[in-house]
């Protein structure tokens, strides 16, 4: 309802552009870097209320981490949203364990882990957008 760090970042270091057909969520996610830390994320864009929840959370919680250690979260969020056999200890992710029930709806995993995959491609500074087909 009242995302974090939705804003766009001038100076930011890396940035990349998300979309998501099915649900047409599309997201821009900005990252600035201080070597391999983390310094700052934003974003901006429209979608629905999950897409941008997890977006808010996901720039609550890769801030002030190491690029290695987003990447650590990247996968955990990944196996949580997608693997009903998944061992990832919910407690250990915080605010973003809240996003484990998007499982029960497959439609919406799309929605949630748009923005993951965006970060990813604004660390490996990927120029084309990401698409989640
Ligand atoms: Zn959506």
């Amino acid at each position: 309802r009242n995302p974090r760090n939705f804003r766009p970042m001038p100076d930011a270091d890396a940035h990349a552009e998300g979309f998501n057909p099915l649900c047409g969520d599309r997201l821009t996610l900005y990252v600035k870097l201080d070597g391999e830390t983390i310094r700052d994320v934003a974003f901006q864009g429209s979608g629905c209320a999950i897409s941008v929840a997890s977006a808010s959370l996901l720039t609550e919680s890769v801030k002030g981490r190491t690029v290695p250690e987003a990447e650590r979260l990247f996968a955990s969020m990944h196996e949580l949203l997608t693997r009903d056999d998944s061992t990832v200890d919910v407690a250990s992710l915080g605010k973003l364990g809240a996003l484990s029930g998007v499982r029960e709806f497959p439609a919406r995993v799309k929605c949630a882990s748009l923005c993951w995959h965006t970060l990813d491609a604004a660390l490996h500074r990927e120029a084309a957008p990401v698409s989640t087909e």
